[in-house]
């Protein structure tokens, strides 16, 4: 519609890539602090999730949290294909951003799968996250959303609230033995 779009639009202007805080800086090992639901249709809050997507897609992530950009608010974005909507089928591929997500896992069922992360580059490693989870959050507009996500967009959305708590994938591993520099990861890790 007309008034998103011109909106949008703006917004691409001022958009900006932002940098990305890397392991050993307090900032990622902060609690960070929830967002008034008053305060999500700011400009600065908006600005923020447009930065966030903006430089996630540079930096080639599927997931950033805001404390990855110095910024100490609960609000990540992730590209959670194939995650299930009210609708069931519905499928996005736009980043999609939460607000003060709270994660509740489905079932017991653990998956243990390689994670990298911007703030951690060029290193993955084999995590341990809930297969299935429901998380409840507030969308860009303030609305209360509930998603169960399976899988990848499940581990990115854990992933990504961790950092809103402080806690890194690292933190998460079983054992540090699957440990592996990108370069190395590429060459014996990755199946084709
Ligand atoms: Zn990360």
């Amino acid at each position: 519609m007309a008034a998103g779009a011109s909106r949008t639009q703006y917004n691409s202007a001022v958009m900006s890539i932002l940098k990305v805080a890397r392991m050993g800086h307090p900032v990622l090992r902060t609690k960070a602090l929830a967002i008034q639901r008053a305060e999500i249709k700011s400009p600065a809050i908006q600005r923020l999730i447009d930065d966030l997507i903006e430089t996630m897609v540079e930096y080639h992530g599927v997931g950033l949290a805001a404390p990855q950009v110095h910024v100490g608010l609960r609000v990540f974005v992730g590209v959670l294909d194939a995650r299930e909507g009210p609708g069931e089928d519905e499928r996005e591929t736009d980043p999609l951003p939460l607000i003060n997500p709270e994660i509740t896992p489905i079932g017991d069922d653990i998956v243990e799968d390689w994670e990298g992360c911007l703030s951690v580059p060029d290193i993955r490693g084999r995590v341990p996250r809930a297969r299935e989870i429901k998380v409840r959050a507030f969308d860009r507009k303030g609305e209360r959303i509930e998603i169960r996500a399976h899988d990848f967009p499940a581990r990115v959305i854990q992933h990504e609230t961790d950092h809103l708590d402080g806690v890194l994938f690292l933190d998460r591993m079983r054992s540090l033995e699957s440990l592996t520099f990108l370069d190395e990861y590429s060459r014996y890790w990755i199946k084709d």
